[in-house]
This record gives structure tokens, C-alpha cells and sequence, in this order.
């Protein structure tokens, strides 16, 4: 290359890392994975290490990644909050090792620890008190989250003693949490999180800290600033001492002085990777020896003592086989990547999310194409690329819907948004999405109305919408495939059950864009019924603890279109009851589980996993995926494994499912 040809790269190099790097820090949805972005940051450094002369100070090689959001107030970091250099090889690793012993004269032990995939932190204390929490931001300057960060449950608010410190660390959100967060944030037709790592900086940069309570963030402290003044002089100490007064540390965390026993504890957690209850992207070598941090120094940007040695991405290839377009209730078209089945980090992959249309633009992906896959944030199958070189010839870009593949009414991108939308609101399969919704478990909960049966209903034309339900007869019930007289009758039975249901209930039922379950709750309880929440003004809405401006618009839209209006006259009429029964409260209380850390095991025979966890949250507890010192009960099943004995050893509480449903049946409802 010439010396123009390398400026010309090392241009569009830093231009678009900082697009990425934008995307990423700045609005927590990353554009390409990891690894792609470190390839080319990698290739800047490598230029620029090559022709010194051309290194400038705005290239992204010289500050920290990451900007403050002008909603929050700006904090000082008096010790700047630095990047970390990364290796994405055992010979780079050898390569720093070699380095180290160089500049230190001498071998020298590490601490190791897992490289956690979430956002760094920074947690002042004055006497004890926890008195400021802030971001990284740009590495000098950070984001004020104090109030946020006091939701964090497994941060002390007062340490075991009355210290004036700073520590730093990771800010994560667990996988479950993020699952979960996905699932909902789909289910109310939003856009999901890439990843937990900007799950977790989305959830933490937020403005209202009711929301950051709601995303279940944890913490791994592992920075002790300033250890002088506490007489701790290593690493390995630094996180005792932290752990003593009461941070969450990770249990990873070794002292080594051997490179090859480094290499062991990189195979380790390569492979319990998929097992943690977090993401991790690699380890993180320190020098144990603070003395000898403060010698070595830092950068501009990263500090000498340290290294991340990057796991490399798992990866699969296989070839898509067609593209499907499935609309949610809220008329969203998501793209579905269907593919030859392949294994993929521990399971086996034939469908992957495409998201939206941009992303199959952007990546150019088609129909016949080579891909290969990773799991974004160890969990959701993604297609990282098409492999160009094995992509037949003559291949024709993937067929982007102009009109909804189920009523043929023109697709629209409404106002900002990425997604295609259908927005008629007569379109069946966006009908039968929400008819199957109204029936859901947290919704009216109609016992054997699945979408099956609703499909069956909606061919025949025997319902049309959610009132329809409440005016079926036997005789319409008989003429669905293998409905005999029990069938019609507990079904029969079973809806019109639901005509009690509290109010909350048909709220969620609706499906009103923005209004979940805990909403639905909330405004059952402020209005006590609908006559009373459909003529309330915005402002009320809005001024209800946690609910907001975009709930209150989005009632307010609701409630004024006169098919709706329609549809709650129609549902009067079938004597669905509309007002708020107070049988249930978000407010339960249960001593045996509120502000503890559970986990679950075994098989249970009356509750299902994921039903009894969230019974379980709303009833103010935590639950993890694994057995630590910190957990304060284990729900053991049938067939505890070794959950079971580390609960055992650690001595956790532990309690089986007849102990469960005595304690269940102590719950409270304060009003
Ligand atoms: P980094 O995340 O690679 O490493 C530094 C950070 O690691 C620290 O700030 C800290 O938050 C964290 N960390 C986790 N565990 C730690 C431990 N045990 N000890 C110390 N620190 C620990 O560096 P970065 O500058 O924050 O981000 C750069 C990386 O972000 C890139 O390598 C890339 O993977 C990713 N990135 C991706 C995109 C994209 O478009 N996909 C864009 C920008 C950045």
C-alpha cells in the first residue's frame, strides 16, 4: 500500500468504527457482532502501529468508546475509568506474558478472572454509605445512575464498615432476566435487546429507576481504588477485602503464575460457558501485584498491567432455506431465517431471528446462501454473515414484503421505526394472534383455548373478536374437530368463568400496545373500572407511580377508537365484568420469599419452572440459575442433582414442593 492508499483506509477505518461505536455505546444496539468490530479495530491499531505519523487524536485507538447521554448529570471519575487491551490468541497471550517478565525482570503471578459481559461501574462511598454511582462514559466523564444503581439489590447501600471508598466493576444483566426481557419487550411489540451486555446498559442508562428495578441487573465488583490507603497490596486481596464488606465478587477469581496453567482456566470456562447464569467474551489477566500496576502504567487508553484474551466466537455454517414473515398482535412482520439444522453451541439451530428488513439489506443475506451462525450473547441463534465465496451463482436478493402475507393490506414503516408493520386492524392473523393472547395465562386464562382451537374458530367464522367468545354455543363448539360433549362442556365451562375475572385481567387481554401485565395491574387498581380509566385524563395515567407518558398516549389512542368502544359495549353485554375485584395485588407479600435469592431444581410436579419463578418475583424474590453463598433457598424437586449438594455444603435453606405450597399459601395481600 501506498502511503495514500493508506490514509484513505485508515480513514474510512476510523469512520466506521466510530458508527459502530456509536450504535453500541451510545444507543445499546450494536450494528455488526463483536468480533467483526474488533477485526477491524484491530486492523486501525495494526495501520497506525505501522505509520505512527498518521495517528491522530480523534482515531478510536486514542480515547476510551463511549459517550454521556446529556438526560443524566455528568460525574468526574478522578481516576480515569480505562478500555482494556485484548488478545484473540494462546500465542498473543504468551506474547504479553513474555512482555510483563520483560519489563518486571522476573516472572510474575496473575489474578485471573471471567471478563463479564455487561457495562463497567463505578460505586463512591462516604462512611460506609453508598453515595454516587456513575458509568464509564468516555472514560473521564460518566453518567450520574445514583438512583438507578440503588435498585440494584446485590449493591450494599451500607458496607460492613463505615469506609470512604471507590470500587468498580460489571453491571450484567443474568441470562433468565434477559430471556425474559426479550420475551415481554416482544410480546408488547418493542424492539428486543441485541445482547444482555445492551440489555444491561440500556436497562442501567434509563431515566426512570422504577424500569431498572423491573430488568434484574447484578453486579461483579472487581476494582478497588485507591487499595493503598486500605493496606491491601494485591489484586487477589483487593477482592477479599471488597468481598468482606459486602460486594458481590465472581468466584472465579485465581491467582497464577504459570501461562499454561492460564491456558487450563481458559479451556475451563470455555467450556462452562454455556452453564453460567452470565455472559462472559474471555478472561482477564491482571497483575496480582498493585505496586507493580502503578509501575507499569497505562496508555491513553488501556492500562499495561492487564490483557482480555477474547474467546473466539462459536461459530456454525449451514444455508438458508427460506425466509418467513410471521406478524405479531401488534401487526409487526419479523423475519425468520429457516435453515439446514446444525449444532451450535451446545443445541441444535434451524431457525434464527432476522429481525427486521435492514438487517437482511445490511448483511445482503438470501435465500440459497452459506451462512454462519453464533449465538448473540451466548443465547440467541444469529447469522453473523454470508459466506460470499460459496454463494450460488445467480442468486437473487431476498423478496422484502410490500403487503402482509395474510391480508394483503400495504406494509408501512410507522414514524422511526425499523419494523414493516400491517396495519389494518381487521387483518386475521393479527386477530387470531391477539384472540390466542386474550385466552393467555396471565391474561383472561381461558383453560384449553389454544391457538389451535382459535384457528378452528376463526375458519369457521364463529367469532370474529374477543366478545364472539362469550357467545358460543354447543352447537357451534360440536362442529370443531374431535370436540365431544366433555370437551364443548369444559370449555364452555371455562370461558365463562372468565366473565368474573378482575378487571386487570381483560386489560392485559386486550393487548393494548405498551400495556403489560404489572400495568394492567396498576391502572385496574388506581381506576377500579373501565368507565372510570376510559374517561380519565392523560395526566392521570401518567402520574401513576411507573406507568409514564407512553402507556397514558397509548390508552388515550386505545380507548378513543370506536371499535374499541365498540368492542367494550359488546363485551358489557356479555356480562364480562369490567371492574376491579381486588382479589389479587401486585403488593403480596410472603415473608418466606420477598428480598430473597432463590433457586430452583428437580422436577416439580404441580408448577411449571418459568410460572413458579415469575409467582416468585412478583412476590419480591430473585431467582438464579446457580447455588452460591449468597442464595437463601433452594425449591428442590424430584431428582436434584448437584444443585442440590452444593446447597447442602454451602448450607442454603432448602425446602421441597409440599413445603413450597405451605409457604405459598402464606401469602398476603396488603392493600
Ligand atoms: P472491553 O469491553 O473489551 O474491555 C474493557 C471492559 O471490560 C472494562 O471497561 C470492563 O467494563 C469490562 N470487564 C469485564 N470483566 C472485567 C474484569 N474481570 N476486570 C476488568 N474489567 C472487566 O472494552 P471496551 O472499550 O468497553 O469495549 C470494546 C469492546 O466492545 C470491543 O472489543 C467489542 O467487543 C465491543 N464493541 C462492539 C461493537 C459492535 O459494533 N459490536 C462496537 C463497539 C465495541
Amino acid at each position: 500500500m501506498n502511503i495514500e492508499d493508506v490514509q484513505t483506509r485508515l480513514t474510512k477505518l476510523k469512520a466506521r468504527i466510530t458508527e459502530l461505536s456509536n450504535a453500541y455505546y451510545t444507543k445499546d444496539a450494536p450494528l455488526v457482532e463483536d468480533s467483526e468490530y474488533d477485526q477491524l479495530y484491530r486492523e486501525l491499531e495494526e495501520l497506525e502501529a505501522e505509520h505512527p505519523e498518521l495517528v491522530t487524536n480523534d482515531s478510536p485507538t486514542q480515547k476510551v468508546g463511549g459517550e454521556v447521554l446529556s438526560d443524566f448529570s455528568k460525574v468526574t471519575h478522578d481516576v480515569p475509568m480505562l478500555s482494556m487491551g485484548d488478545v484473540f490468541s494462546l500465542e498473543e497471550l504468551e506474547e504479553f506474558d513474555q512482555r510483563m517478565q520483560k519489563n518486571i525482570g522476573n516472572k510474575t503471578d496473575y489474578n485471573v478472572e471471567l471478563k463479564i459481559d455487561g457495562l463497567a461501574l463505578s460505586l463512591v462511598y462516604e462512611n460506609g454509605k453508598l453515595v454516587q454511582g456513575s458509568t464509564r462514559g468516555d472514560g473521564v466523564i460518566g453518567e450520574d445512575v445514583t438512583a438507578n444503581i440503588m435498585t440494584i439489590t446485590d449493591i450494599p447501600k451500607e458496607l460492613s464498615e463505615p469506609l470512604t471508598l471507590e470500587v468498580r466493576g460489571e453491571c450484567y444483566m443474568p441470562k433468565t432476566s434477559f430471556g425474559k426481557l426479550n420475551d415481554e419487550r416482544e410480546n408488547e411489540g418493542l424492539a428486543t435487546f441485541a445482547n444482555p451486555r445492551n440489555a444491561a446498559a440500556g436497562s442501567l442508562r434509563q431515566l426512570d429507576p422504577a424500569v431498572t428495578k423491573k430488568r434484574n441487573l447484578s453486579t461483579f465488583i472487581y476494582t478497588l481504588v485507591n487499595a493503598d490507603d486500605f493496606e491491601v497490596s494485591t489484586q487477589e486481596e483487593a477482592i477479599e477485602f471488597m468481598k468482606k464488606l459486602g460486594f458481590h465478587t465472581n468466584p472465579s477469581s485465581k491467582t497464577i503464575n504459570d501461562i499454561a496453567e492460564i491456558e487450563n482456566y481458559i479451556e475451563l470456562y470455555q467450556e462452562k460457558r454455556d452453564s453460567l447464569e452470565y455472559g462472559i467474551d474471555g478472561i482477564v489477566l491482571k497483575i496480582n501485584d498493585l505496586a507493580l500496576q502503578q509501575e507499569l502504567g497505562n496508555t491513553v487508553k488501556v492500562p499495561r498491567w492487564e490483557i482480555a484474551y477474547k474467546f473466539p466466537p462459536e461459530r456454525s455454517e449451514t444455508i438458508i432455506k427460506d425466509i418467513e414473515w410471521t406478524i405479531g398482535r401488534t401487526g409487526v412482520l419479523t423475519p425468520t431465517a429457516v435453515m439446514d439444522p446444525v449444532q451450535l453451541a451446545g443445541t441444535t439451530v434451524s431457525r434464527a431471528t432476522l429481525h427486521n428488513e435492514e438487517m437482511i439489506k445490511d448483511k445482503d443475506i438470501r435465500i440459497g446462501d452459506t451462512v454462519l451462525l453464533h449465538k448473540a450473547g451466548d443465547i440467541i441463534p444469529e447469522v453473523s454473515k454470508v459466506v460470499i465465496a460459496k454463494r450460488p451463482e445467480g442468486l437473487e436478493e431476498a423478496p422484502i414484503p410490500t403487503n402482509c402475507p395474510y391480508c394483503d393490506s400495504e406494509l408501512v414503516h410507522l414514524e422511526d421505526e425499523v419494523a414493516l408493520r400491517c396495519i389494518n386492524p381487521k387483518c386475521p392473523a393479527q386477530i387470531k394472534e391477539g384472540l390466542a393472547h386474550f385466552a393467555s395465562r396471565n391474561a383472561m386464562n381461558i383453560d384449553g383455548l389454544g391457538p389451535r382451537i382459535v384457528e378452528q374458530l376463526f375458519q369457521k367464522e364463529m367469532i370474529k373478536d374477543v366478545s364472539d367468545l362469550y357467545k358460543l354455543t354447543f352447537d357451534d363448539l360440536s362442529q370443531l374437530e374431535g370436540f365431544k360433549e366433555k370437551s364443548i362442556n369444559n370449555l364452555l365451562t371455562a370461558i365463562n368463568n372468565t366473565k368474573n375475572n378482575s378487571l386487570e385481567k381483560l386489560l392485559y387481554g386486550l393487548g393494548i400496545r405498551h400495556v403489560g401485565a404489572k400495568a394492567a395491574k396498576l391502572l385496574a387498581e388506581r381506576f377500579k373500572d373501565i368507565d372510570t380509566l376510559m374517561n380519565a385524563s392523560k395526566k392521570e395515567v401518567a402520574d401513576i407511580n411507573t406507568i409514564g407518558e407512553t402507556i397514558a398516549d397509548s390508552l388515550h389512542a386505545y380507548f378513543s377508537n370506536i371499535e374499541v368502544q365498540t368492542l367494550i359495549t359488546e363485551l358489557k353485554d356479555v356480562n364480562v365484568n369490567m371492574s376491579y375485584t381486588g382479589s389479587t395485588t401486585i403488593n403480596s407479600n410472603n415473608e418466606h420469599f420477598s428480598g430473597k435469592t432463590i433457586v430452583i431444581t428437580g422436577t416439580l410436579a404441580n408448577y411449571k419452572r418459568k410460572e413458579l419463578a415469575e409467582q416468585l418475583e412478583e412476590l419480591g424474590a430473585k431467582i438464579t440459575g446457580s447455588v452460591t453463598k449468597n442464595t437463601d433457598l433452594l425449591i428442590a424437586g424430584e431428582k436434584a442433582g448437584s444443585k442440590l449438594d452444593k446447597a447442602k455444603s454451602l448450607d442454603v435453606a432448602i425446602i421441597n414442593e409440599k413445603m413450597l405450597d405451605g409457604y405459598l399459601s402464606d401469602t398476603q395481600s396488603i392493600d
